[in-house]
């Protein structure tokens, strides 16, 4: 049967890449999702289609970094669904310049989405996570997130932080049955790499930021988002129940040397 029947779930980024196939892949499995982004035109065209495919979906306007609008998420998950069991939290963004050539500005913004979003989502999911008896919690880190990256020097850092943060929040919520993990992928097809511009200086010369990224992967394969949604729904999953504060890489051996 269906894996996460009568669970609720929300996924954060999910209009477009790896988010869009977490949450199709956890209603696929039974659960029913509010999917959350900036895109509101592509967010509610994927809920739409998750809801053609039969099953329950509902899209809402989010910044994750925006603490207000996390209460109003988090509670209509609730009076929606009814309960929330799952939270993958995926928005992310990721600048690509050298440390030079960042400004705070860019640093400050890259930290707030990847990092405060990510304390945000999981600070307003815990209560209700406690009212349903328990969940899980799913943080998309990277494997930047593991060792660092020439050129990504923030987005490293950010998603370093968020590898240690799950290792906290799988600590201090262990007796709530909550469980946290980490997930990381390595590189993925999707339009976050269309959104860095590289070249000499870190700026916009047409070079292909994925043919230069998969050259770093044994396989020399690029992965998928259907890739990463099959391990976030194995811990979403009760196949993953005794998983918590752990870290699952998806990098087709990236960083395996
Ligand atoms: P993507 O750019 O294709 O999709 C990200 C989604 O997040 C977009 O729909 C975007 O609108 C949304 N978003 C951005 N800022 C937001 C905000 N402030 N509030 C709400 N939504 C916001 O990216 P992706 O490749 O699918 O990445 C998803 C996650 O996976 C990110 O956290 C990313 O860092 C991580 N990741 C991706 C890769 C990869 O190779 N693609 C590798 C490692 C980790």
């Amino acid at each position: 049967g269906p894996q996460l029947h009568g669970k609720v779930a929300l996924v954060t980024g999910a209009a477009a890449g790896i988010g869009a196939a977490c949450a199709a892949t956890l209603a696929r499995e039974g659960a029913k999702v509010l999917l959350t982004d900036l895109d509101d035109a592509r967010g509610e065209a994927m809920a739409g289609r998750i809801r053609e495919a039969g099953s329950e979906a509902h899209y809402l306007h989010q910044d994750v970094t925006d603490e207000a609008r996390w209460a109003e998420v988090v509670k209509e998950a609730e009076t929606r669904f009814g309960r929330l069991d799952v939270l993958v939290a995926n928005a992310g963004i990721a600048i690509l310049k050298s440390i030079l050539d960042m400004s705070l500005e860019e640093w400050r913004r890259q930290m707030a989405v990847n990092v405060d979003g990510v304390f945000l989502s999981v600070k307003h999911a815990i209560p209700a996570m406690k009212r349903a008896g328990g969940g899980s919690i799913i943080l998309l880190s990277s494997v930047a997130g593991i060792r660092g990256s020439a050129g990504l020097a923030g987005y490293s850092a950010s998603k370093g932080a968020v590898r240690l943060f799950a290792k906290s929040v799988a600590l201090e919520c262990a007796r709530d049955n909550i469980r946290c993990n980490s997930v990381h992928p390595g590189i993925i097809d999707t339009e976050i790499w269309d959104k860095m511009p590289i070249g000499p200086g870190g700026r916009n010369a047409p070079l292909d930021a994925r043919a230069i990224a998969a050259a770093s992967v044994p396989t020399g394969k690029l992965g998928t988002p259907q890739d990463i949604a099959n391990g976030v729904l194995y811990l979403a999953s009760d196949q993953s129940s005794y998983v918590n504060g752990s870290e699952l890489i998806i990098d087709s051996g990236q960083t395996a040397g």
